[in-house]
């Protein structure tokens, strides 16, 4: 198999649905291109509305 994707987690708060993706990273706050959700630091928040790590649910398992 090729190289294996890191996971795009997706924000589930309500009108929402903010997907962080590690191939990105989050210019907003600061978090480097190639960091998986994993290693972000535990007071990262949502971009778009704030919502803390816990909000955050894996989008792509497979
Ligand atoms: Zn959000």
């Amino acid at each position: 198999m090729s190289e294996q994707k890191q996971k795009q987690w997706q924000c589930q708060m309500p009108n929402c649905g903010y997907i962080y993706d590690p191939e990105r990273g989050c210019k907003k706050n600061k978090v480097e291109k190639g960091c998986s959700f994993e290693d972000l630091p535990e007071n990262y928040k949502c971009p778009l509305c704030g919502a803390g790590k816990k909000q955050f649910k894996a989008c792509n398992w497979d």
